[in-house]
């Protein structure tokens, strides 16, 4: 059963973000509800006001604005698989949104709420990584825009204040030529321990050296991490299964670092190579060809 709260349905952000700033005591905004609902009917979240996001359809919108995409906060995992914006300039957002949960979550699952709920098995935090997002942040009478890798403190741990609402995330579009994958192990609500996933984004010159190569991992620390030392070897060589090999060690090795002594440790050592070999395959078939 819910606990009992006072809840809002203001009809523009304007008018959100002043309930924001004058209701006293505990609130919290509500957007698809898919992690604040559960919360709630669990006793473990206690709010004296909620603020529903529903009915601001400005912050529904994908846009291009000129290098960058816009995607606003209350897009659905649904809306991000099926957009051609994301389709055609950040493909991997749209991998890893039709990786989330079932169709319902899909359908009700927002960016906003996935951003914020910092979770370190939220499916976008790992491409928003790697496509170097920002996220723009509203309060009455102000704004402020931050990096993703800034806003991000930790588990379930944000720089996001009690009177703000984070109304979009803004990245560079890929150009056409990028390489890019997705890959996700395990399942939210599976008996299985653990999961781990993987964003790649690879830019490769005319002659198919890497020139940039950006490896998002999520699930092995408390926010998505880059594997630094597989990104630095990839840089300015050519695919091949020999590089792949190299390239996966490296990344086992970060994540090695990473989860030390924890329960999961044996499990994700092993496992962090399948999901990292896929992901690069999938990004670049190359790898895969001697
Ligand atoms: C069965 C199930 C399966 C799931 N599977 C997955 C999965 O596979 N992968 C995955 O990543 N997640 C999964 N989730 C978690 C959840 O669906 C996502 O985290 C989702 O993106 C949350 O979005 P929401 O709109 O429902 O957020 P809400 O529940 O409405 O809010 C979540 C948090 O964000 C805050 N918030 C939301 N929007 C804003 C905003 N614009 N500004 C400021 N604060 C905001 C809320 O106050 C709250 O703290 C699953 C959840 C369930 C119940």
């Amino acid at each position: 059963m819910l606990p009992s709260f006072h809840y809002y349905q203001p009809e523009s952000l304007a008018e959100a973000l002043n309930l924001l700033a004058d209701l006293p005591g505990p609130k919290k905004v509500l957007a698809g509800g898919t992690d604040v609902i559960p919360a709630l009917s669990r006793g473990e979240l206690a709010v004296e006001h909620l603020v529903s996001l529903k009915k601001l359809d400005e912050l529904r919108e994908i846009r291009r604005v000129g290098a960058n995409l816009h995607v606003g906060a209350l897009v659905t995992f649904r809306e991000l698989v099926s957009s051609p914006l994301v389709a055609g300039f950040c493909r991997l957002l749209g991998e890893a949104a039709a990786a989330v949960g079932g169709p319902q979550v899909r359908n009700q699952g927002t960016v906003g709420g996935n951003v914020v709920n910092a979770s370190p098995a939220g499916d976008l935090l790992p491409p928003l990584f790697a496509l170097g997002a920002q996220v723009k942040l509203c309060r009455r009478g102000g704004e402020r825009v931050l990096p993703l890798a800034e806003f991000l403190l930790g588990m379930g741990k944000t720089m996001l204040m009690p009177e703000e609402i984070l109304t979009e995330v803004i990245f560079p579009a890929l150009p056409g030529g990028a390489a890019s994958s997705f890959v996700k192990l395990g399942r939210r609500n599976s008996l299985a321990i653990s999961r781990i996933s993987m964003a790649v984004i690879i830019f490769r010159n005319r002659q198919g050296r890497i020139e940039e190569a950006r490896l998002a991992l999520g699930a092995v620390a408390p926010r998505p991490v880059r594997a630094e030392r597989a990104e630095a070897l990839l840089k300015g060589r050519c695919p091949g299964p020999a590089l792949l090999e190299e390239a996966v060690a490296a990344i086992a090795e970060t994540v090695a670092a990473i989860l030390g002594r924890r329960a999961s440790a044996p499990y994700k050592r092993v496992a962090v190579k399948g999901v990292a070999r896929q992901a690069l395959l999938r990004a670049v078939p190359e790898f895969g060809k001697p």
